[in-house]
């Protein structure tokens, strides 16, 4: 027991599942089981070569120090002419704040802005992170549930319902995390009409697997559908999954002056600045050739359609095939109240993961982790040896099901 106790704020949170998750199957790979994980959250690529030798040849010119607090100056060119490119938007350097990964960036955007009992609207199924990073900012999360029946997307309808005078945010993230879904520029329009008649709150759209997109053409973006929200919206996105850079921690966020000012002040007094030699990287990373993200898109794909194959044949088991990003969330409503040979009841989507876990030593995350109960969630960011096994394994789960 420490002498002083840990704050309510803390004691309000839990720790992400995924990252729990991942520890849980470190560990029983570590106790000798031969564990097929598919609940990374990230690339099993490597990060390209040419990053890799940017980080080094920043380290030999001595770029070892703090840098300014909001990124260097090379890589708050090189975000802006993404953002230029992607939303057709021309974002100045005091437009932007780097962070140590999207995530910092989005936790630091709640504390700059959320006050006791300010709410923000989440739209589930979430990103594990959102509901707790509110909490964690003294906020109310307010979630919306969005079915599978409108592609798990949140409507113009619900959106307008959720607002109170007290919403700061709506979070919107798509290709979404973890059901790949992204909304059509008619949805995005449909939504910036609500969002204009409601001129307090904010919009925080999460990019981060913006790239990985299996669409023909591009997925619209909200600034690019409306321009008029564009000091409201909050674009965050990163390194980490375009270019298979997860433990270089840089990622990003775009919007209104201040805002940016603020989320920069937060960032001086808790990390200084993002590590020196990973903004170099990213750099390279956001300024050097491109070609290889299309190579690794197709290889989500082929995955992407293999799984959806396999699973599709599993009764019980039932799947929107996603738009972007390397998750799938597959229904699985029609195998819970059935008995494993055990005579147990799976009940709920966490039962039926313990079930694969414990009998089939496949890990995937429940539904109920990202606000969606009757659902789970495999990362096809694995070989397809790997997918090919654990979806075997899968049907072979529920084929023994009474
Ligand atoms: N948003 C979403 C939806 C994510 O899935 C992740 C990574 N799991 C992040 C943000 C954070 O990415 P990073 O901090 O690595 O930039």
């Amino acid at each position: 027991m420490s002498a002083t106790p840990i704050s309510r704020r803390v004691d309000r949170i839990k720790p992400s599942p995924s990252t729990t998750a991942a520890q849980r199957v470190r560990e029983l790979k570590a106790e000798g089981h031969q564990i097929l994980d598919l609940t990374v959250g990230e690339p099993d690529f490597d990060t390209p070569e040419h990053i890799k030798r940017a980080a080094i040849e920043a380290i030999h010119r001595g770029e070892t120090k703090y840098t300014p607090v909001n990124g260097t100056p090379e890589l708050r060119e090189a975000i802006s002419a993404k953002l230029a490119q992607r939303h057709g938007a021309h974002y100045s350097h005091a437009q932007i704040a780097v962070g140590g990964g999207a995530k910092q960036v989005i936790f630091l955007a709640l504390m700059a802005t959320v006050d006791t009992g300010d709410e923000v609207i989440i739209p589930a199924p979430y990103w594990v992170s959102y509901p707790d990073m509110v909490l964690a900012n003294d906020g109310t999360p307010v979630v919306v549930d969005c079915g599978e029946d409108d592609g798990f997307k949140l409507t113009a309808p619900q959106l307008e319902a959720a607002i109170t005078p007290r919403t700061r945010w709506v979070v919107l993230n798509a290709p979404s995390n973890p059901t790949g879904a992204a909304y059509n520029a008619a949805e995005l329009r449909a939504l910036a009409d609500v969002l204009l008649a409601h001129p307090h709150v904010r919009v925080l759209t999460d990019e981060i697997y913006d790239e990985i997109w299996y669409g023909t053409g591009r997925a619209p973006t909200l600034v690019g559908v409306e321009p008029g929200l564009r000091d409201r919206v909050l674009v965050t996105n990163g390194v980490s999954k375009t270019y298979a850079m997860t433990g270089w921690r840089i990622g990003y966020g775009a919007g209104a002056a201040d805002l940016i000012a603020a989320i920069n002040k937060l960032q001086s007094q808790i990390s200084s600045c993002p590590s020196s030699v990973s903004q170099a990287a990213a750099v390279a990373a956001l300024t050097g050739e491109q070609d290889f993200i299309a190579g690794m898109v197709a290889t989500y794909r082929g995955r992407r359609d293999e799984l959806v194959r396999a699973l599709e044949g599993v009764p019980g088991i039932s799947c929107t095939t996603p738009q972007g990003g390397f998750y799938l969330f597959a229904n699985c409503t029609g195998l819970l109240g059935r008995r494993t040979p055990q005579g147990a009841e799976l009940g709920t989507d966490e039962e039926l993961a313990r079930y694969l876990l414990e009998t089939q030593q496949v890990a995937v995350i429940h539904g109920a982790a990202y606000g969606s109960p009757g659902y789970f969630r495999i990362s096809f960011a694995t070989s397809n040896a790997v997918l090919a096994e654990a979806a075997a394994r899968i049907a072979r789960a529920c084929a023994e099901l009474s």
